[in-house]
């Protein structure tokens, strides 16, 4: 990524010289340049809906515009939204949170970023169970925290496990960051292991920050499921919520925090010192998206849960490659190591190359740190599933 100023790091603060710029709007930008150039990219990067945002959501803005809903808000969020996002997360995901224990922020990264900033010093430890989201080190690191990596097993379809975190506590942890359905793995903890994995943190005094961005997504006999709704969790759980992937509105920058109230509000306090009141005119949309039906969601889910099929089936049949199920969210993560070689030693290298002679943009395993695979996001058409996997096959095909 270019940088983005000329200025050395010296004079930077050194909150910013911890942290990089993230690694998938690292290739999106390599991919953007070959775009650029007329070629045609298949792009599995982002993580990002194809789909638009539904028609009612978009006509609610509409009508905040028409109605000069334009001005400042109050900085948690107005009143309505904050009401609605706890009824929301009641009826779908059986919580039980008042609006002076929620927040409305500017996207789901906020909502963690925030909450990360409210609750870590210096020198405390942030268990961060790896495959990562991207963003979680770096957001511990800007706040002072040290990451602490704690790996999931392949053969385990990347499930936490209470136990072994259980191992990774020391009297420095103060949090936990699980994401559920995960993004890169679409690993998904089953409620019987989120409850074990919630007593341990109980009984350690640590926070259990739960990001539920793809809580929607979920497929087979899998159930939408909050660690919230278990008996006893309001002490210990804080919730990251976002709208961005299951109303596909990334473009509007609306996320929640659901928590103790005395962490709402400093997040508030800390808001009201940095962005502010989240957009009005999105909060009128985030509204009627959980207010409205929710019928989009269906119909994205079934398309994602046809693609992911398509996807798996495809890569399967390429040798070398193996691809554990995915039981949520809109990426697979196969294991692409038997295709390194000397001249390609590693993901990022088979990432590189893939870009380079097939056009094809993934996201390297390293950046979630887990080298040795690659993350395909099937939020694209199936047609370009299609496309994508015929290069792919073409690609694996030649490195052997
Ligand atoms: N959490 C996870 C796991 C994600 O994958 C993303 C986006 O990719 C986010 C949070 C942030 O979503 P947003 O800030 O767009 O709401």
């Amino acid at each position: 990524m270019e940088p983005a100023t000329g200025l050395k790091e010296a004079l930077l603060a050194d909150r910013v010289n911890r942290i990089s710029a993230s690694p998938v709007a690292v290739i999106i930008q390599e991919a953007d340049k070959y775009k650029a150039r007329g070629v045609d990219v298949v792009d599995f990067g982002p993580g990002e809906p194809d789909f638009p945002t539904p028609d009612h959501i978009k006509r609610a803005a509409i009508k905040a515009l028409d109605e000069n809903r334009t001005k400042y808000t109050a900085t948690p969020g107005i009143a309505p939204l904050r009401q609605a996002i706890c009824d929301w997360h009641a009826a779908q995901l059986g919580s039980a949170y008042q609006p002076a224990e929620c927040v409305v922020n500017t996207g789901g990264k906020h909502a963690v970023f925030n909450t990360v900033c409210a609750l870590i010093n210096s020198g405390d430890e942030v268990v961060v169970p790896a495959p990562y989201w991207v963003s979680y080190p770096d957001i511990v690191k800007y706040a002072g925290g040290t990451p602490v990596f704690l790996s999931t097993r392949a053969e385990d379809g990347f499930c936490l496990r209470a136990g072994d975190l259980e191992k990774a506590l020391t009297p420095r942890t103060r949090m936990v960051i699980v994401n559920s359905p995960s993004n890169p793995t679409g690993a998904v903890i089953p409620r019987d292991e989120f409850a074990k994995i919630l007593e341990v943190c109980k009984q350690r005094g640590v926070w259990l920050l739960s990001d539920e961005c793809y809580s929607h997504f979920v497929y087979g006999d899998a159930k939408p499921f909050s660690v919230a709704s278990l008996p006893g969790a309001k002490d210990r759980v804080i919730i990251a919520g976002s709208l961005s992937k299951t109303f596909a509105m990334t473009g509007w920058r609306m996320g929640y925090v659901l928590g103790p109230q005395e962490l709402v509000s400093a997040i508030i306090k800390l808001q009201s010192q940095s962005t502010s009141n989240p957009t009005s005119i999105s909060q009128y949309a985030a509204l009627e998206a959980l207010r409205g039906p929710m019928d989009s969601v269906t119909a994205m889910l079934a398309e994602y849960a046809r693609r992911r099929e398509h996807i798996l089936a495809g890569l399967r049949a390429i040798p070398g490659i193996s691809c554990p199920s995915p039981q949520g969210a809109f990426y697979v993560f196969p294991k692409v190591l038997a295709h390194c070689n000397p001249a390609m030693p590693n993901d990022t290298a088979v990432t590189r190359q893939l870009l380079e002679r097939e056009h094809v943009a993934v996201v390297p395993g390293e950046a979630f740190g887990a080298p040795g695979y690659i993350r395909i996001s099937y939020a694209t058409s199936m047609e370009r599933i299609e496309e994508g996997l015929r290069r792919l096959a073409h690609f694996f095909g030649q490195s052997k």
